[in-house]
């Protein structure tokens, strides 16, 4: 039997697909979309066939993560510290133009509707470490569900989300590369569990002209699981659209925190320069 079949066949999954059967049997004239999902009417995403949150992507398979990170381990000593646990001085942004999320016990948590932040500093190409934790108490489903995101410059997102037992459209789950690929597995942990991920981001590039001559190329790491390797990206990542990279911008990029109004919590976050390897 195949190990996508056996997955959906183990009595955990079995149930909800086949409660989604009977909805998609009901609407039959809904494909594509119709596990109730994804969205039915969204543009397709430049090289493939799947529309943007197409919920009938395939399902990354699940796999359980081994204990790989430590929130005691130090950063390397090359690192740009930009979380320690104590304050949020490397944030700015919020709505009322200051970083509304709290922090207590050595992380910060978002406080719902005070606004995404973003880091001060501006970064180019980098290696970024940051951990994270989706509320213990489990609320809301799907997209509603420990949502919160990784978005540099505000425009391309690396979706954070409570993926743990939550279908949603797969291009939303998290790790996701929003709106354009889903990660390779799902490596998420259970809720209130911390879970990391290591991102390794190369900033697109465009010519005097303003013609990009390189796309934005990523690669994530979540709880020591290889999710993304190098994968370009298409453009922004906005919601139910697809992007491009029709407004250039300068290389050197903030990190954003996304308020979606999900107590998300984050701690440990540094981030090193790549730079480049000696000229031959
Ligand atoms: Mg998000």
């Amino acid at each position: 039997m195949p190990a996508m079949l056996k997955q959906f066949l183990a009595p955990k999954y079995l149930v909800p697909t086949l409660a989604l059967g009977v909805v998609a049997a009901l609407t039959a004239a809904d494909a594509p979309g119709k596990k109730g999902v994804g969205y039915t009417s969204t543009p397709i995403i430049p090289g493939t066939s799947w529309h943007v949150h197409d919920g009938d992507r395939p399902v990354p398979r699940v796999v359980t993560p081994a204990e790989t990170f430590s929130h005691l381990a130090k950063p390397p000593s090359d690192a740009v510290v930009i979380f320690d646990g104590t304050d949020l001085a490397n944030f700015e942004g919020g709505k009322n133009g200051k970083p509304g999320w709290k922090v207590e016990n050595g992380y910060m948590e978002v406080v719902g509707g005070t606004g995404s932040i973003q880091t001060k500093g501006k970064f180019a190409d980098f290696q970024l470490h940051l951990e994270f934790a989706t509320p213990a108490e489990v609320k809301g489903n799907s997209q509603g569900r420990g949502n919160s995101g990784v978005l540099f410059n505000g425009i391309y997102e690396v979706q954070v989300l409570d993926s743990y037992e939550n279908p949603t459209y797969p291009d939303g789950q998290c790790a996701a590369l929003y709106g354009q690929s889903p990660p390779l597995v799902n490596a998420s942990k259970k809720p209130g569990e911390w879970q990391s991920y290591d991102i390794i981001w190369e900033c697109p590039r465009w010519d005097a002209e303003g013609k990009n001559v390189k796309r934005a190329a990523v690669t994530v790491i979540h709880n020591g699981v290889v999710v993304h390797h190098r994968k370009e990206l298409t453009g922004t990542t906005p919601h139910q659209r697809v992007g491009d990279y029709s407004k250039p911008h300068p290389p050197e990029m903030f990190i954003q925190l996304q308020d979606h109004g999900n107590p998300m919590r984050y701690r440990n976050i540094w981030l090193r320069s790549l730079g480049e390897y000696d000229k031959p």
